[in-house]
């Protein structure tokens, strides 16, 4: 099946009211990115600053992109003109960044606060009473120019369906107590990001508002640096 014709599947089988559907295109090329905005798909996700920066250059404007990857404080600056959303914030060092960054641009940036679900060593991520402990801060009050729209997580990889799915309930979970405690007020904390191409079903039926499908889109990710595909 073609990049078009997988897009499509997804889009008529997901509600897009409801679940928002992020075409990760991290490893592929350009081209690749063309042939899902040529179907209607507007949201894409990348891992990396540079891979989407530069790609950004090259695509249409009304592209909403999200950063789904662990970023590094001396790159913000970089994607603040025109990010999206940034899926994976981690720290309240990258907050303030963030903000800082905001600030220069004149805009408010979305953010989701990244959240440390899995049983790995290897995934980025706040865990549960750090989460709190930020939002807590006088430091994150004072960031007016980032806006938290919600909670994004990553199930353990290869997991039994019944592990992903407590997973992702105890990200709804979480998600239900933060916006009691901190964010009753504000319709815009709203979303959940969580299902990749393997789990995103189970995210759904758990209450994810946002899933982040890359490899049933686009393929296998074979290629070890994107630029190789277009030369
Ligand atoms: C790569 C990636 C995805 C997409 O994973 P697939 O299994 O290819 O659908 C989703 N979320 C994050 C954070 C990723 O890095």
């Amino acid at each position: 099946m073609s990049i078009a014709d997988n897009l499509l599947k997804y889009k008529s089988e997901l509600d897009e009211v409801k679940v928002k559907l992020v075409a990760v295109s991290k490893n592929h090329p350009v081209d690749a990115v063309i042939a899902a905005y040529t179907v209607g798909q507007r949201i894409f996700g990348e891992n990396l600053v540079q891979e989407m920066v530069e790609k950004a250059a090259q695509l249409p404007k009304d592209i909403e992109w999200h950063l789904i990857g662990h970023l590094q404080t001396n790159k913000v600056k970089y994607i603040a003109p025109f990010i999206q959303l940034i899926e994976s914030v981690d720290s309240l060092k990258l907050l303030k960044e963030i903000n800082k960054q905001a600030v220069k641009n004149n805009r408010i940036i979305d953010c989701l606060l990244q959240i440390y679900i899995a049983d790995e060593d290897t995934k980025f991520g706040l865990g549960y009473d750090e989460v709190i402990e930020i939002l807590r801060t006088e430091e994150f009050a004072a960031c007016k120019n980032v806006r938290i729209l919600g909670l994004m997580g990553i199930a353990t990889n290869a997991a039994s369906e019944k592990q992903t799915q407590v997973e992702f309930n105890e990200l709804k979970v979480l998600f239900d107590g933060i916006k009691l405690s901190f964010f009753r007020k504000d319709d815009y904390f709203k979303e959940i990001s969580m299902g990749m191409s393997s789990d995103y079903q189970l995210a759904i039926a758990e209450g994810s508002t946002m899933v982040r499908i890359g490899s049933s889109i686009f393929g296998k990710r074979v290629i070890k640096h994107w630029k190789e595909a277009e030369s």
